[in-house]
């Protein structure tokens, strides 16, 4: 019997929580199964994230750390947890929200008016970044340019340098995201779908990107989607739901499901995949990227030029297949924009929330 199974005791006939043995359960939780109270649930899931934290060294006094903030539930959550343990715990941490307008009418602009309130309702000081300041380009021109096809691709590549740039205007030291424990059981899964061993040798790390502008974190790491789900609902936060309209990616959706139906079988599955994410040892003999900047931007990267700047120039020359697919040069046939002897990456789909840690 998993150890959370443990039965609720009664009295007088009515279950109580199983943590506090005083009040009534309102809910099962989803990592453990076990019928817990409302405040017996806000402890548990707080202290966690606290646990982790601490255990992993994420923060240090003094720090400024910006949280990624999408105005959905993660981020949401994310923002309001880490106000909370800054206060309660006496971290020392300076916050910040940063956002990114990747300029998608209909849904960014909404979600970004949720993340405005937030501001507001946690005190966080909010830097807006946008697509069309830094690339030139929205969400919505690329789009109409591409389609429906590689979009998030774009987004994607995108995103993570905003990020950075974000960050490297608020001054901070860290950047935290709202990735979950289902969120990283899913991305190890699709890195070994694809292949994908330079990600799946990082993807379960708690902190990335030591060596780059910023370093990351993940204090959701063992956080459930689900639980994060309830959190918000019961402490009415205030959070935008809808999904983005360009959001077509069926791969990462069927992953997505596959991981859904095996914690409906087994809760601790989304744990053991993360577990044997960390276990992988990468054989000596498969070839890593080498770390390099950007001859363009300078930003880093394994290539001449990043990502973004090979997806940028493609969208400026009318080609805008260019660095995506197989390796083949960049695309359009030649390959200038390649380190010699460095293998060309493809760029795959990734949907938000994404996997490029
Ligand atoms: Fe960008 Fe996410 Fe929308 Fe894809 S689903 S276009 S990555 S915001």
């Amino acid at each position: 019997m998993e150890a959370g199974e443990a039965k609720s005791k009664r009295a007088g006939g009515s279950r109580l929580c199983c943590i506090c043995n005083k009040r009534r359960p309102v809910l099962k939780r989803p990592k453990t199964l076990q019928q817990i109270c409302r405040e017996c649930f806000y402890e548990v899931f707080e202290e966690e994230i606290h646990q982790v934290i601490v255990q992993n060294r994420l923060f240090k006094s003094g720090e400024r750390v910006a949280i990624g903030a999408s105005g959905g539930k993660d981020s949401t959550v994310l923002a309001y947890v880490l106000s909370e343990l800054n206060r309660r715990h006496n971290y020392g941490l300076d916050l910040f929200l940063l956002s990114i307008d990747e300029g998608i009418t209909g849904y960014r602009d909404d979600s970004l008016e949720t993340v405005k309130r937030n501001e507001v309702q946690y005190g966080l000081p909010l830097q807006i970044v946008s697509y069309k300041d830094l690339y030139g380009w929205t969400m919505d021109d690329i789009v109409k340019m591409i389609g429906l096809k590689n979009n998030c691709t774009f987004c994607g590549v995108f995103r993570r340098q905003a990020l950075d740039r974000g960050a490297t205007l608020l001054k901070v030291d860290k950047l935290v995201t709202g990735h979950n424990a289902d969120d990283i059981a899913e991305t190890v899964l699709l890195n070994i779908l694809r292949g994908d061993i330079a990600r799946l040798s990082r993807c379960t790390s708690i902190t990335t990107g030591e060596d780059g502008p910023i370093p990351r974190c993940k204090p959701f790491k063992y956080t459930y989607e689900k639980e994060i789900v309830m959190y918000a609902y019961f402490k009415k936060l205030d959070y935008f739901s809808t999904e983005c309209i360009y959001s077509p990616n069926a791969y990462r959706g069927f992953a997505r499901e596959f991981i859904k139906d095996l914690e409906r079988l087994r809760p601790r599955a989304i744990l053991d995949i993360i577990k044997s994410g960390e276990d992988f040892r990468i054989a000596t003999t498969t070839k890593m990227p080498e770390q390099g900047t950007c001859e363009r931007c300078g930003y880093i990267s394994s290539q001449k030029w990043c990502k973004a700047c090979v997806l940028l120039e493609g969208l400026n020359r009318g080609l805008p297949k260019m660095g995506i697919g197989r390796p083949r040069g960049n695309g359009n046939g030649d390959n200038k924009h390649t380190k010699a002897g460095s293998t060309a990456k493809s760029i795959e789909s990734k949907q938000c929330g994404s996997l490029d840690f």
